[in-house]
């Protein structure tokens, strides 16, 4: 029998997290995590999810992405699931940055590993560290197909009306200034899964699915296939999100430079870990931010107020876009699980046939679910993503046809 198990790995500057999934049944067998890479007190943990058993955890120096991902095989193993397991079919890697050229999951090779390698100044933070990712796998099972899914993919259906900043298009080319979009993965799986909670097919339905997690984005998903996103040549752009600003007027950033003299990595930091959210009120957790509104906090209110304001406008933006909506989709840790951050988003928009039943929307549960009312004219749902499964799900389709 062919093998059937896909190793998931999404591989940070300092750290790794993997699963491994049988796709005979889509069932995990185990998931973990290696943290602080280099430092000296690395972390590991890892939960094997096949027959049971401990989660497992490890405090000690891991030098390097190399080692990270033997002691990720030596965990595996003692569970009879080790790397070089002849059940393994593929290792599926996360890839944050496609450019314009990976449009669809790719089997990696010498020239695929040069074009990620390529579209490094345009994500400097990522993808080096998804390049050393796939390099350490390569290296420990040459043999093994080794597949790269990218979060830009889902985003190349963009038209060049959405895609394309209004610049003057030859440095825009020059540079490869451009939207990309990302959290592409998540947006699949979720547009697809609300296509199949309202038991139509893909090609039939128009979504805005809310992706919102520490970082969020919104997209407009026009039968199966993505139009507008919010973020855009990096994940800066959009939605109000837990450390980063989203939208804002480019000329801010002179005004830090010219009046407040900052430098551009001042300004960098600034913007992507010192804004959003946690700017606003000094905290990045909706779950923090709500108990601070209950408790009549001003502060941690007009937070809200600034991040709720900002998915309405999404949501419009994206509705006239679409000109039909069949539904709007909540995912990710915020979407998933505040309620509040629900209710207040679609609040007001009865016109556009958006509304939301208080009690559905209570409801906490790990399935996708309606919360609009019996009978409303556009859906809205709230639908767990699964991007680790997703990225399994595509690598393993595509080493099954080669
Ligand atoms: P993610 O990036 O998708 O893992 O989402 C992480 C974020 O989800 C956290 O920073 C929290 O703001 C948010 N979150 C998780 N659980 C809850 C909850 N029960 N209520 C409100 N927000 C939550």
């Amino acid at each position: 029998m062919s093998p059937t198990r896909v190793l998931v790995l999404n591989s940070g500057s300092s750290s790794v997290k993997y699963q491994l999934l049988d796709m005979r049944d889509n069932s995990r067998l185990a998931v973990g995590l290696v943290e602080r890479i280099g430092e000296e007190t690395s972390r590991l943990k890892h939960t094997p999810l096949h027959g049971g058993g401990a989660t497992r955890e490890s405090t000690g120096p891991i030098p390097d992405h190399e080692a990270a991902l033997k002691a990720v095989s030596a965990e595996l193993a003692k569970d009879g699931l080790g790397l070089d397991s002849s059940e393994l079919a593929a290792i599926g890697h996360r890839v944050v940055h496609g450019g314009k050229s990976f449009t669809e999951p790719t089997v990696i090779d010498e020239a695929v590993l040069a074009e990620i390698e390529r579209l490094i100044p345009v994500a400097p933070l990522h993808n080096p560290a998804n390049l050393t990712g796939i390099r350490t796998a390569r290296a420990l099972r040459p043999d093994l197909p080794q597949v790269a899914v990218f979060d830009t993919a889902f985003h190349t259906t963009m038209p060049e009306s959405a895609a394309r900043y209004a610049i003057d298009v030859r440095t825009a080319d020059e540079y490869r200034i451009r939207r990309y979009g990302f959290h592409g993965t998540s947006h699949a799986f979720v547009s697809r899964a609300t296509a199949e909670l309202l038991g139509r097919a893909p090609e039939d339905v128009n979504v805005i699915v809310l992706h919102l997690g520490n970082g969020a984005s919104a997209s407009a998903v026009e039968k199966g296939r993505c139009v507008d996103t919010s973020m855009g040549l990096t994940p800066l752009e959009g939605l109000v999100m837990g450390t980063r600003s989203g939208d804002l007027d480019p000329a801010v950033i002179f005004h830090l430079a010219r009046v407040g003299g900052l430098s551009t990595d001042e300004i960098d930091t600034l913007l992507n870990k010192r804004s959003g959210l946690i700017g606003l009120c000094g905290d990045n957790d909706m779950r923090e931010i709500r108990r601070r509104v209950d408790e009549g906090d001003q502060q941690a209110q007009l937070a809200f107020d600034i991040y709720i304001h900002r998915l309405k406008k999404y949501i419009g933006a994206y509705y006239a876009v679409l000109g039909r909506v069949d539904a709007v989709a909540f995912t990710a840790g915020v979407g998933e699980n505040a309620a509040p951050v629900r209710e207040a988003a679609i609040a007001g928009l009865q016109e556009l046939g958006l509304a939301v039943d208080a009690e559905l929307n209570a409801v906490r549960s790990d399935e996708p679910r309606l919360i609009s009312p019996a009978g409303a004219r556009v859906a809205v749902a709230v639908v767990p993503t699964d991007e680790e499964l997703e990225i399994a799900a595509q690598t393993y389709a595509l080493v099954a046809r080669n």
